[in-house]
């Protein structure tokens, strides 16, 4: 199978409150990274961002999204930015995600026949909303109508000590799911099999790339479990991570929020906070 063309797009940014608290850790501000792959003019988006009217209206997103402080920046929008490439949104057929967080979700109602694939973990998380925060952090209103592809939750290897899930028919077989659980119940990286270049979109395993290395402050450990479903098994995850570009060292991993991994992005991926 010939290489993906695989492009990011920064389809929204934030300025999260108290932010400023990890100045090691963040730039100030974070995007909202998401992939295009081009496959013989099918496209497939990795996550789906906020969506226009969302963007248009942050407040829209709810008490949960109040503290991300997300810039109306409506031109971000996936479908938007489709348009200026100078695609038919219509050549979206599939978008894969990481989880249902309402800010990688938003952008679905924008592309309501793409089929969409997740995690079957993490969509029955979501509709099951069993805690005050998932009660929160999940707006049904984003993918109740969704066009769902049933994943089986059975992993094959990928590659030695990679257990993934192949998604049937996704840019000709090349994008699987690899389970990355603890930030929400079911959340999972997407893997991009991309000839000697594969991508790993790891969602929200991490926010900052320092968190792989750097020890946590006690603060910052606070702040981990206060975004992680599950804590125990999103440090788990994280460290899985490293495995994994030990097995495969071609591998470029890149996460959601993280503006110094967005190199290239298209509209400008490094807008100064204001
Ligand atoms: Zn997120």
């Amino acid at each position: 199978m010939p290489p993906l063309s695989c492009r990011s797009l920064n389809c929204a940014i934030g300025d999260p409150l108290g932010i400023r608290l990890f100045p090691r850790r963040f730039q100030g501000f974070m995007v909202t990274h998401v992939l295009l792959i081009e496959h013989e003019e099918r496209l497939t988006l990795i996550d789906a961002g906020l969506s226009v009217a969302e963007l248009e209206n942050p407040s829209l997103l709810g008490a949960f999204a109040r503290a991300l402080r997300f810039r109306p920046e409506p031109e971000r929008a996936a479908i938007h930015q489709i348009r200026a490439l100078g695609y038919d949104p219509a050549q979206v057929t599939d978008i894969v995600l990481t989880h249902l967080d309402l800010d990688h979700a938003g952008g679905l109602v924008d592309f309501p026949d793409a089929r969409v694939h997740v995690h079957p973990q993490e969509l029955a998380a979501a509709r099951a909303r069993r805690t005050f925060g998932e009660k929160l952090r999940y707006r049904p209103h984003q993918w109740e109508k969704a066009l769902w592809v049933e994943a089986t939750a059975e992993t094959t290897e990928l590659s030695p000590g990679v257990e993934a899930i192949q998604l049937e028919g996704v840019a000709d077989g090349g994008v699987y799911l690899v389970p990355l659980f603890g930030h929400t119940r079911g959340h999972s990286g997407v893997w991009i099999r991309n000839g000697d270049s594969p991508v790993l979109h790891c969602g929200d395993a991490y926010y900052d790339h320092s968190e792989r290395t750097l020890r946590p402050s006690l603060i910052f450990e606070l702040f981990k479990r206060s975004v992680h479903v599950e804590p125990r098994l999103a440090k788990e995850s994280l460290a899985r991570l490293d495995l994994y570009t030990a097995a495969v060292p071609a591998l470029r991993v890149i996460s959601t929020h993280d503006p110094s991994e967005l190199e290239g992005a298209y509209p400008t991926s490094s807008t100064p906070p204001r």
